[in-house]
Formats: structure tokens, sequence, C-alpha cells
């Protein structure tokens, strides 16, 4: 084929955008050259290249089948060992795990992906809430464990804990970040373009927490008001679904958001604001928090 040789060089040009921002870079004597046109998988990712009528050929990158198959079983193993639990702990374990494989997986995922995870969690927690309670009804069942447990999204079937408000989040909720395509045969070896490919490194995508944490993050400039700090640190980009994991777990330690209640001219002004967990107990304890 023709083509195969300038095909290889695309591929292998978006591989390196892809992987360089993870940390990783190809091995080019375990390098194996395929037909691109039949596809491969790398890193978790089902990687192949179609050319349209006209020739021009474009590289699809998707979560790999195998990927996808075995976090299902993964899924299903998790909610399995949480029977005899409560609706919060379910929350407490699925959450980061969902978030974690999105976040991995949130620039190459097609939405129809996403949308199977969901109704899979859906059925395992279902099915997970009928052990629960074996002499209800399927009615009393959905209307205890489901509802519109988010409060600006009309989905009335998320699985929630009534008791404390907290809900299981939705892997079609991650926004879904479209990967830049790479320009035809731009290559990070050639030195002239060193620039560009720095630039598309520096143009890191936000970190993939939910929008209310996003938009505090943004207000106070990503730090702390109490001790001044930065909130998150990362050194790199998590590498893996379980890296990302991780990741949100920390996250979740780590900050804690304040409601704060002032007065202003009379009347009661609500807002909130994040500061790191560890701060805000030293806040509750009375204590003076140093500022650097
Ligand atoms: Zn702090």
């Amino acid at each position: 084929m023709c083509h195969s040789r300038a095909a290889a060089e695309q591929v292998k040009a978006s591989l390196t955008a892809w992987l360089e921002p993870r940390g990783l870079r190809f091995n080019e004597d375990k390098t194996r050259i395929v037909h691109v046109e039949d596809g491969f998988s790398f890193l978790g990712f089902d990687i192949r290249r179609r050319v349209d009528r006209q020739g021009s050929g474009k590289l699809l990158i998707t979560p790999s089948k195998e990927s996808v198959k075995r976090f299902r079983k993964r899924l299903t193993a998790d909610v399995r060992s949480m029977h005899g639990a409560n609706a919060a702990a379910v929350v407490f374990r699925l959450n980061p795990v969902i978030r974690g494989w999105s976040a991995y997986y949130r620039s190459v995922v097609s939405g129809r992906v996403f949308t199977g995870l969901d109704h899979h969690v859906w059925h395992l927690t279902y099915r997970w809430a009928r052990r629960s309670h074996p002499n209800k009804s399927r009615g009393w069942v959905a209307t205890r464990y489901f509802g519109k447990f988010h409060k600006s999204r009309q989905d009335r079937w998320v699985f929630g804990d009534r008791d404390s408000g907290a809900y299981l989040t939705k892997f079609a909720w991650t926004k879904i970040v479209r990967h830049v395509p790479v320009h035809g045969g731009a290559s990070p070896d050639d030195p002239a373009l060193a620039e560009y490919w720095t630039e598309r490194r520096r143009k890191k995508k936000a970190p993939p927490v939910d929008e209310h944490t996003a938009r505090l993050l943004r207000s106070q400039g990503g730090r702390c008001p109490a001790c001044g700090e930065f909130l998150l640190h990362a050194e790199h980009e998590p590498r893996s679904p379980r890296e990302w994991e991780q990741w949100f777990m920390t996250v979740r330690r780590v900050l804690a958001k304040q409601h704060i209640v002032e007065q202003v001219d009379g009347q009661d002004r609500t807002f909130y604001r994040l500061l790191h967990a560890h701060c805000r107990r030293q806040i509750l304890a009375g204590k003076a928090v140093h500022q650097p």
C-alpha cells in the first residue's frame, strides 16, 4: 500500500501527542508496524485509521473493547461486594471509580460508551437495592433509592441515599473533551514544530471535577482562602483509570466546601468556598490558620 508509510507516521505523531502528557513515549524497538486500517490496541485504547471517500485518513481512538469489558466486570464485583452495606457506602465506593474511568477516557469516548456503562450501573444498583429489601415491591425500591438527586439535572433515575442526599455520579455527566487532531505530517521530532507541541501540552485540560467545584476553584484562583496555598496539587496528569481514581479519592479527602451566610444590609447572603479539609478543621477548632 503506497500510503501506508504516511499513515504509520500520522499514527505515530498522534499517539506521541497522546503519550507525552501521560509521561510515556514510544519504545522504538518494541513498536510493531501494523496495518492501522486493521486497528490495534494500546494502553487500553483501540486505535484504527479510517479512510474516507476522498482518501484522507482519520485516526479513531476509542476505549478498547477489552478495557470496557474488564471495567464492567469490575463494577459488577464492586457492587456485589457491597451487599449488606447502605446506599451512602455504595455511593462513596463507586463515585471515584466512575469519575476515574470517565476522566481517563473523556477525550476519546463516545457518548454511547458512557450511556452503556450508566445502564450497567443502573442494573447493578437496582439489583443491589432489590436484594437489600426482598420483601418490598419494585415500586418501593425505585422510590427509595432512585430520584432527582442531582438538583440541576432532569434525571429521576439517579441512585442516591435519602438520608445524606449523597448520590451516584453518571458517566454521561463527564464532559467529553475532543482530542485536537494532529495536523498532517506534524512530527514531534521536527525542531521547527517544537513550539507547536509545547503549545499543545500547555493547553492542559481543566481538572474534571464537578461544575460547582470547578467554578469555586476558578473564582478562588485555585487557592485556599485560609492558608493561601493551592488547593489541588498534581505532579503530572494521572496516567491510568486507577491513578485517576486515586486522584479523586485524594480530592475528596483534602477539599472541604464551606457554606457561609453573611449579613449584607440586613439581608442574608449565602455562598460557598473551598478550603483544605485540614484548614477547615483548624477553623472549626478555633485555631488560627498559619498564613505563609
Ligand atoms: Zn488551606
